[in-house]
């Protein structure tokens, strides 16, 4: 009994040392190693129909479903972090989150902060006015109270019209009610989420002449150049493979595309 019990005992530790000694060990270790994929967190901020937005509790649209095939790309489990818009970037510069997804645009201020991959889709921001207005065109909105979502680049475009006021909020949602309610004149604000935000409101229309043309890409931290090309990798097999228009499509029909 003694011997047998010792025996064990050097078994035991033989298969601390080595896993792969051990068959039964080794085999609970792969398929543990399944279970434990690494995560690829996805900071961003689910107020942007239809690129990030609540079903019930889950957040999905288009940027959700190209991280989580970026994700899958990578062998890595997606993780989404909801936070407000101007947390973003320094939640991928703390290393917080390892990848920014929000119908981010691309611009030379936030290059100095944050890495972005290969561009993935193209937008606008666009003026969204009151059905009876009398703004026309960026060139009207002088003098004006343009309301915007913080920190985006409808603010930071809004902040060069002259003599405007601009009023500042957390949600895009949150303007275009300021507008509906009389509270503001115009909003700027990227096409998509116009569309929806228009669509469920009453007396407000989008004005034909774009603000202004941008690309969204995904903001990843300076030094992790290897991430930033694992996901153009990743980006450019879902181009080619049709899964990103296919992804694109499901929320945004053709006639709408921009
Ligand atoms: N495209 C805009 C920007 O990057 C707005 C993005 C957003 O509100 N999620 O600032």
């Amino acid at each position: 009994m003694k011997m047998k019990k010792l025996v064990s005992l050097v078994l035991v530790a033989a298969c601390t040392l080595s896993l792969a000694a051990c068959g039964s060990k080794s085999e609970e270790a792969s398929s543990s190693d399944e279970g434990k994929k690494e995560t690829l967190v996805m900071a961003t901020n689910a107020e942007f129909p239809p690129y990030e937005y609540y079903e019930g509790e889950e957040i999905v649209g288009i940027d959700a479903e190209i991280a989580a095939a970026i994700a899958e790309e990578l062998g890595m489990e997606l993780k989404i972090e909801d936070m407000a818009f101007d947390s973003i970037i320094g939640a991928v510069t703390s290393g917080k989150a390892d990848i920014g997804a929000a119908g981010m645009t691309v611009t030379p201020e936030r290059e100095e902060s944050v890495a972005f991959t290969d561009t993935y889709a193209h937008a606008t921001q666009v003026i969204i006015v009151k059905e009876d207005s009398e703004i026309a065109g960026p060139d009207d909105l002088t003098g004006k109270t343009v309301g915007v979502q913080l920190g985006t680049t409808g603010d930071i475009y809004a902040e060069d019209i002259e003599d405007v006021t601009v009023e500042r909020y957390n949600k895009g949602f949150e303007a275009v009610q300021a507008l509906t309610q009389g509270k503001i004149d115009a909003v700027v604000i990227d096409g998509q989420p116009a569309k929806e935000f228009v669509a469920d409101a009453e007396g407000l229309k989008i004005l034909d002449e774009a603000f202004t043309e941008e690309d969204y890409a995904i903001a990843v931290a300076k030094d992790n150049t290897e991430l930033v090309e694992k996901i153009n990798d990743a980006l450019a097999k879902l181009k080619e493979s049709g899964k990103l228009d296919e992804i694109v499509a499901k929320y945004i029909s053709a006639d709408d595309a921009e």
